[in-house]
């Protein structure tokens, strides 16, 4: 029948992309819908981070598996990603951060990621000569942490879901969900074309929970905005990505590929809803924050500004996991970290459709989960 499927995908984004890829090697036929064009949504407005340094044991060795993942990209994609292992800086300027980064640098290494290290102040300056060290205490240093390139990514793995036989459909916003006798068959789109399959996975980020609606779905998933800027480029620095916790801090890296820097930082008080308006305030502190942490910017201009959503659940914990209507998953509420978990997540997602297990694989992202024991590290 045409207009038929193993499975669809709706959200052109990180989440969507993998999980069409992962599904597509399973020799599973793919459709992918996306409303705008591909990483019109979050994706294309994350900043590249990649870090393995969370607090939740299923996080960390998701991450350890994306960074495999990240590391072996170019090939597995056959495109270039612009993954770098540039590292990840976590900075304490206060007693009470350092402790947490030691306690959570305990639990890192006990969930396996040995590479993690607690640094002092004199050590960060040898990492980073850049960085102004006055009131550090030191920091949480991950050397294989880094970066890659989300539209790259996400391009690399949309032209492998075509090679090996999946399609693409963006500009096609999904409107219903198709349901016979509890179980999802398929979706009708904005202009009433209508498409099958029997498993239907909702990737739709930010606006999962209004997906997750047209399958009469709740999805705990809330969009928060959050701003970012680029730099042009200069030459690279070799500086990782450097996260100040402080009240007036922020994080930011510079990608290695083109040289610019790109941050942001979490405004408070937090922004709920799904506007991606730029605001003045952003644009002067932004700057600031950075010139605090490596006054050698103060010469590299700012030329771009932007906003995006976070796609925060309560607990700071994604979700992966199928839904109670048959055939219907959902991965998504990545919490403003789909970027980097999006290659394991959606491998992981991969595997639980083709395996069509009950039990969601990580138990701390089931869609109907007690949302008590919250990530740390966000
Ligand atoms: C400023 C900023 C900085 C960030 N920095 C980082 C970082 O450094 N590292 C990191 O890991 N993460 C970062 N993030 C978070 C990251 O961008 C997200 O967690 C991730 O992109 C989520 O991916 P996704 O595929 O789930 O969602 P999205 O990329 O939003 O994809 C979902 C897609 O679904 C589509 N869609 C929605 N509804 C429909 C519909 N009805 N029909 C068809 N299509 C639909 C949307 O258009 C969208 O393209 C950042 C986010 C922001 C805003």
């Amino acid at each position: 029948m045409a207009n038929t499927s193993d499975v669809i995908i709706i959200g052109g984004g990180i989440a969507g992309t993998a999980t069409g890829y992962y599904l597509a090697k399973h020799r599973l036929s793919v459709a992918l819908f996306e409303q705008g064009h591909l990483c019109s949504g979050s994706t294309g407005r994350c900043i590249g981070g990649v870090r393995q340094q969370f607090t939740s044991a299923s996080s960390i060795k998701l991450m350890m598996r994306s960074v495999e993942l990240f590391a072996g990209m170019d090939q597995e994609l056959d495109t270039e990603v612009h993954w770098h292992p540039g590292g990840y800086l976590f900075l304490a300027h206060d007693e009470s951060n350092k402790q947490a980064f030691l306690d959570n640098i305990r639990v890192q290494r006990a969930a396996g990621l040995t590479d993690v290290r607690w640094v002092d102040a004199a050590e960060a300056k040898e990492i980073v000569p850049l960085l102004d060290t006055a009131g550090l205490l030191g920091g949480s240093y991950c050397p294989t942490d880094g970066q890659a390139y989300p539209f790259a990514v996400v391009n690399g793995y949309a032209q492998q879901i075509k090679q090996l036989g999946g399609s693409i459909h963006p500009f096609s916003e999904v409107t219903g969900i198709l349901s016979q006798g509890g179980r999802a068959t398929g979706i009708k789109l904005a202009n009433g074309e209508e498409h099958h399959a029997p498993v239907v996975v909702n990737c739709a980020g930010p606006w999962a929970k209004e997906v997750g609606a047209l399958a009469g779905i709740d999805v705990p998933v809330e969009p928060e905005r959050h701003e970012a800027l680029i730099t042009e480029g200069v030459e690279y620095l070799g500086i990782p990505m450097l996260v100040d916790y402080r009240a007036d801090g922020g994080y930011f890296q510079q990608f290695r590929h083109n040289g610019q820097f790109i941050g942001c930082y979490s405004p408070s008080p937090r922004v709920p809803g799904r506007s991606a308006d730029s605001t003045f305030e952003f644009l002067a502190e932004m700057p600031r924050r950075m010139l605090k942490l490596v006054p050698a910017l103060a010469q590299v201009k700012v030329i771009r500004q932007w906003a995006g959503s976070y796609e925060m659940t309560p607990d700071g914990n994604p979700v992966l996991d199928r839904a109670e209507l048959g055939g219907f998953y959902v991965l998504g509420g990545m919490c403003g970290h789909g970027f980097m978990l999006g290659p394991a997540m959606g491998e992981a997602m991969a595997e639980f459709v083709r395996s069509g297990e009950k039990q969601p694989p990580f138990p701390e992202f089931a869609l109907r989960r007690r949302f008590g024991q919250a990530e740390a590290m966000k």
